[in-house]
């Protein structure tokens, strides 16, 4: 597997939101828990995670999601295709949806998240699965510094 050479681009299904990345992607991963299913409206979400100061876009962007306090999900305000989240207490990185990309094709999910509430028929080409999430930040860590090395 050969990561795409920063920068990243990519836009939402309109084109009115354009973003921008000036780092190199820190993990992809897919997500199959229930929110995911049903805020990407499929059987999982895709994501890459980006250093948060790499990343930049312009475009209007409103919330969605169920506006928990601890996640934020942005969507066009346009044509509200999810173009990425923020997670609380992980203010340094950034969670882009995977198909925003140009580059998706080549951003293949190395990690799978909260296989336990995964549809049975759903298959993800994953280096590593969790039932739930990595227990500690060491954990994700080592997945990053994997996947960097890849
Ligand atoms: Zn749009
Ligand atoms: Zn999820």
């Amino acid at each position: 597997m050969v990561l795409p050479e920063p920068p990243l681009k990519g836009a939402c299904l309109c084109g009115a939101v354009q973003v921008n990345v000036t780092a190199s992607p820190l993990l992809t991963f897919a997500c199959h828990c229930r929110d995911c299913q049903k805020l990407c409206a499929s059987a999982y979400s895709l994501t890459t995670v980006f250093p948060n100061d790499s990343f930049s876009c312009t475009g209007e962007l409103i919330k969605g999601g169920v506006r928990s306090s601890g996640r934020a999900h942005y969507f066009c305000k346009s044509c509200l295709n999810f173009v990425f989240s923020r997670i609380a207490g992980a203010d340094q990185r950034i969670n882009l949806r995977t198909s925003v990309l140009s580059e998706a094709a080549s951003l293949e999910p190395f990690v799978e998240l909260m296989t336990n509430e995964k549809l049975p028929w759903a298959r993800v080409p994953a280096v590593h699965s969790f039932a739930r999430y990595p227990e500690s930040l060491e954990e994700l860590q080592a997945l990053m510094d994997e996947y960097s090395e890849r």
